[in-house]
């Protein structure tokens, strides 16, 4: 069942430990069949290097398990409602990784300070409150996606222009459009992190870019008026032209 996202979703998991995101077996990534509301997972705990794609696991979006020999990933729950809230996002990671990590155990939000960040994520990398105490004895995964959906919805922020969260005293969210883009975002965001960190080091009164910039490149990459990379037929009509 669903045995090419299987294939896909292994793979965007194995990716974190190649792009240096993950240590040991902390982190996971998703990734969904909106037609069959059916989404694949990595199984909770174990080793990156042991894992196939038959060991992925699929779950309905109501947290059933539907297929695979093992566990789902702990945080499976908040990947749930992350799916359910949001239409467009088609797959999800989450990661400990270091600085994104670290601007989250300090409960800061990651302002966008040039032009690597506007080129992915509009505006700042928002980070949210940690739960309650009610919140982490109770639902604890679920709570975590409830609280990340209601900054979203509240803020009227889009989640395909902010692909990005921090969990306070947790680390980093990630989505996109598949669970490759989600992965991608992933790593964009530890480089940004890592920068930002940097770029404060450096300044301590540092500003963010300016709101003209910021909005050139992030519009450069994305929307109607995007002209970054290469027009596909443009790039069909220049082999035909060639031969
Ligand atoms: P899982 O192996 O259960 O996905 O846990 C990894 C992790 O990072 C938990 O936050």
């Amino acid at each position: 069942m669903l045995e090419e996202l299987k294939k896909e979703v292994y793979q965007a998991n194995m990716d974190l430990p190649h792009y240096g995101l993950v240590t040991f077996t902390w982190g996971n990534v998703s990734g969904i069949d909106r037609e069959k509301g059916l989404f694949v997972i990595k199984p909770s705990g174990i080793d990156y290097e042991n894992l196939s794609p038959e060991d992925m696991v699929v779950m309905d979006l109501e947290g059933n398990k539907i297929e695979g020999n093992y566990q789902p990933s702990s945080d499976t729950a908040t990947h749930v409602e992350l799916y359910k809230a949001f239409s467009e996002i088609g797959g999800i990671v989450h990661t400990h990784s270091s600085y994104a990590t670290s601007w989250a155990q300090a409960g800061r939000s990651i302002p966008c300070y040039g032009t690597t960040h506007a080129d992915y994520i509009y505006g700042e990398v928002p980070c949210v409150r940690c739960l309650t105490k009610e919140e982490i004895d109770c639902g604890y995964e679920e709570n975590t996606g409830h609280l990340i959906v209601d900054f979203f919805q509240e803020m009227e922020k889009d989640v395909m222009a902010v692909p990005a969260v921090l969990c306070k005293n947790h680390g980093p969210f990630t989505w996109g459009k598949d669970s490759k883009e989600a992965v991608h975002h992933a790593v964009v965001l530890e480089e940004v992190a890592k920068m930002a960190y940097r770029a404060e080091s450096l300044n301590p009164h540092i500003q963010p870019a300016p709101e003209e910039l910021q909005q050139k490149h992030y519009y450069r990459k994305h929307g109607t008026k995007a002209y970054y990379g290469q027009k596909e037929i443009g790039s069909v009509n220049l082999l035909v032209e060639k031969l």
